[in-house]
Formats: C-alpha cells, structure tokens, sequence
C-alpha cells in the first residue's frame, strides 16, 4: 500500500472583543433576542455611510505583530461580493492582496516534536462577521443579523503548509488561541464560535512533491475535533486514493457525535468575488512611532513566559505550562512570588489545592481585576498563598494541617496564620509530648511492633501515621519518626 502524509492549512476567524462593532456603533455581546443589535448600517441600508472601528484596527495590528507578520503601513480594505441571506450589503468588507492585509509574512512558534516548530503566517486581515441564518421552531428559517459586522479578523498560514499532522494542527489552535487571550483581542471560545477554525486537508504520496487536491473542514468546535478532524479526512482521502477514486475539492462539515465528516457542497469552480477597494471607505495609513508603540506595549508571550518561568524559578515544564495557561493566573503566581513566595511552593499549592477549589466552586483568581466572565473572585489573595507556604517552611504547620487551613481560608478569606492561631493547630515539637505519643502508639500496636522487630520494616510508615493521627496532624513528623526510631531500633 502507497503511504500517504497529509499537509494542513490553517484559517482561522477570531472575533475581536471590541465594544462596538466594526462599521457602526452597535454592541457586540453572545446570544440574546435576535435582531436587538441591529441599526441601518450593519443591516446595509441603501445610502448609510460606515465608519471603522479604531479599536479592532488596533488589535489586528497587535496581533500581527505578536505573530512576527510585516505590517503594511498603507492598507484598504476591500469589497467581497458573493450572494447569501446572511450577508445584508450583498458583500462583506475584507482584505484582499499579497501585502495589503494588516499583517503579513509572519510567523508561529508551537511546541511540536520535542521541540519547536515554526508555523509560517500568510496573512493577519481585517474583515466583518455576518449574520447567522436559523431554522425556526414552527419551520422555515431566519436570519439574525446581531453579529452582522462584528470585527472579524482571519489569520491563515502560508503555502506549501508547515503543519504535517493532527497533532500539529492542534498545537497551532492552541498556541494561537493562547496569543489571541494573552493579548487580549478574542474570548477564544471556540464553543460560542467567537474563535472559528477552517483547517484545509490534502494528502500526497509519502516523498513526492506534489500537494493533493485539498478539502475544508467545517464546524470544529473545540481543539479534540480539530485534532479528530485532519486525522479523520486524512485517512478518508488516503482510501478513497487506494480504491482509486478522485479526491474532489469541496467543504465538508464535522459531525461531532459520529466523528466523520460530510460533503456540505463541492465547489465547482473557484468563486469570482470580483473584489475591489471599497469607496466608502479612506485607506488606512499607519506611522513607524504608532508601529513602534504598538510593539512596545506587546505583554510578554505564552511561550516566552513559561521558558522564563522554567529558568528564573526552576520549575519544570509541566508546571510552567499549567501557570501560564491563563494570563492571570501566571500574573497570580508572580505577584505572590513578589510577595516573598517560595516559587515551587507557591506552584504547587496553585496548581494542586488551589485549582481544585475554584474548580469545584466556579470561582475565578486574579491578583488583581475583575473576573471577564463574571465569576466570583476567590477571598484567597497571593499573600495567603504566601503565608500559608511560609507557615508550612518554617515549621508552624504540618503540610497535612495546611491543607486543612487553605480550605479554611477558601472559605472565610481569613489568612492563614490567623487560622491557625484561632484553631490552635501549630505544629507540636515539644520532646515530651513527642515521647508520650510514640509511647502510646508502641503500646496499642503490639502486633506491628512485633511485626518491625521480626525485620518487617514497611510497617513503620503505619505507626507514624498511628501518631500523627493521635495528635490530630499536628506532631511534627520529623520528630515523631526519630523518636519511633529511637525506641524500635534501640
Ligand atoms: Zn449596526
Ligand atoms: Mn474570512
């Protein structure tokens, strides 16, 4: 049998968190009643005139430069003419060109391989969002134009493809989508659609050089269907080349609970959009200072992040990898190492106790802020992180009683060490009371000290736990196992 690889590119359309929309003063939101945030502009009434949104100009041109692209400093935008109930003005206002889009020519580093890979980015633009067409209840269908002119911006990667795999193509979804939350330009919930990915799949013969006729893919609503998605159609193009078909280029759809694809439509021919500059509106010019300004202001990004988290703090790459997921739970693990924080401790009580409780309670951390979905935020502030490591560092507490008091503190945002006064729960390392404990626990548990007598040492780990239990978790462990030691072995 013939040994196919397949090659992926890579659109995507991410909706811009701008207030308003692109080419008038609608809001933009999810969901809510259809056609409320509509006015004669984004609904393409004849004789409106729009006016663009400074602000999604902005963040098209932040992220084409967070992904390395080359920035036209002289830029239009363009009219996309194509027929469908969803697009009011009869054509939806994009980018077209070699170097006429906001960014092009740039790049993304993923992970890939052990290593890292660069994904090449064609082309970083600035387009509109159209309506939505729905079925109706009682049948027949509609057209909600709410997000009709959204700001819209569409990154695709360059041809001949750098993405060679599923596992890839995954990876460029989630280092991209990571960009876009870091600098904040998208939600990137890929549920909601506000981030949408249209990978398009072809195989050739392992070694050759000639790119097969490729297919689109459709309705990918999260990253495990994108990555099931390449695999499946790659596969599927494969045996319909080893029973001798044809592969036909066309827009196939992914179907979620059956994991397959289906034909949506074939292209016939290549669409003429018959593009041209849009009249209405002035080309966009942009200065070296605005540019250089905008650079400057770039935050630091994901993957530079957790390759500084690793060197300057010693953590290892699963850990780095969970802090900088979100940027403001890495903002979160800095500010309490600022705060004095041991930075292996502060991860780990972040990323273990911590990240169950607001998972469990829906709650959200930041150090500082507001939630951006809305949750509640968490009573435990970094210095509570920080107090509780402490704490446990120089002794007061037992790690089993710390687990007790984080909770607490969860609870009532009391800080630690108030906790701990309040419910007594300091560490005991009076010698006395050490030599009763042990005492006891020899004596109730004659049998596993004979067992530890006869050679059987495993069993020692029992009758620590024996007197720590006793003392309510709060004899010191350290003590506890010399002076069992001392009276087993003596
Ligand atoms: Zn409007
Ligand atoms: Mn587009």
């Amino acid at each position: 049998m013939p040994k196919y690889v397949p090659s992926v590119g890579m659109e995507v359309h991410a909706e811009l968190l701008t207030r308003s929309k692109m080419f008038c003063r609608c809001p933009v939101a999810f969901g809510g009643e259809p056609n409320t945030r509509v006015c004669p502009v984004c609904l393409g009434m004849p004789g409106t005139l729009p006016v663009p949104n400074q602000a999604a100009i902005e963040m098209v041109l932040k992220t084409a430069l967070a992904l390395n692209c080359t920035i036209a400093m002289n830029s239009v935008f363009h009219r996309k003419n194509y027929f469908y109930p969803d697009l009011p003005k009869g054509y939806q206002v994009s980018q077209y060109g070699e170097t006429n889009p906001l960014g092009y020519g740039g790049y993304l580093e993923i992970p890939s391989a052990g290593g890292t890979k660069k994904i090449r980015i064609r082309r970083v633009h600035l387009e509109e969002d159209t309506g939505k067409l729905m079925h109706l209840p009682g049948g027949g269908a509609g057209v909600d134009f709410n997000r009709a002119g959204v700001p819209l911006m569409e990154i695709v990667t360059d041809f001949p493809p750098d993405i060679q795999d599923q596992e890839d193509a995954r990876e460029y979804l989630v280092q991209l989508r990571q960009v876009l939350l870091y600098l904040g330009v998208c939600d990137g919930k890929m549920e909601q659609g506000s981030l949408r990915c249209e990978p398009n799949i072809s195989v050739r013969l392992e070694g050759s050089d000639q790119y097969g006729t490729k297919t689109e893919l459709k309705n990918l609503n999260s990253f495990r269907s994108v990555q099931l998605g390449v695999l499946y159609e790659s596969e599927r193009q494969g045996n319909v080349l080893d029973e001798g078909g044809k592969i036909v280029q066309e827009t196939r759809g992914w179907n979620e609970q059956t994991e397959r694809s289906f034909l949506m439509r074939t292209k016939e021919s290549e669409q003429d959009y018959r593009y041209f500059p849009c009249p209405d509106l002035v080309p966009m010019q942009f200065d070296d200072a605005y540019i250089s300004s905008l650079r400057e202001a770039l935050p630091e990004l994901p993957l530079a992040k957790k390759s500084r988290f690793m060197s300057k703090f010693g953590l290892n790459e699963g850990d780095a990898e969970l802090l900088i997921a979100d940027r403001s739970w890495a903002e979160y693990f800095e500010a309490a190492v600022e705060l004095g924080g041991d930075p292996k401790s502060v991860c780990n009580w972040m990323n273990s106790d911590f990240a169950r409780l607001l998972n469990e309670s829906g709650q959200a951390a930041r150090a500082s802020g507001e939630d951006p979905d809305g949750r509640t935020l968490s009573k435990v502030s970094p210095a509570h992180i920080v107090e509780l490591t402490q704490a446990v560092q120089d002794g007061t507490i037992s790690g089993k009683i710390a687990k007790e008091v984080f909770e607490q503190a969860f609870e009532s945002g009391k800080l630690p060490r108030q906790i701990v006064q309040e419910k007594g729960l300091t560490q005991i390392t009076d010698s006395s009371f050490i030599e009763n404990l042990v005492e006891d626990v020899i004596r109730e548990n004659a049998s596993q000290v004979e067992t530890y007598k006869s050679g059987k040492t495993g069993v020692f780990g029992f009758l620590v736990g024996q007197a720590i239990q006793r003392s309510q978790g709060r004899a010191n462990p350290q003590l506890v196992q010399q002076e069992l030691k001392k009276r087993l072995d003596g």
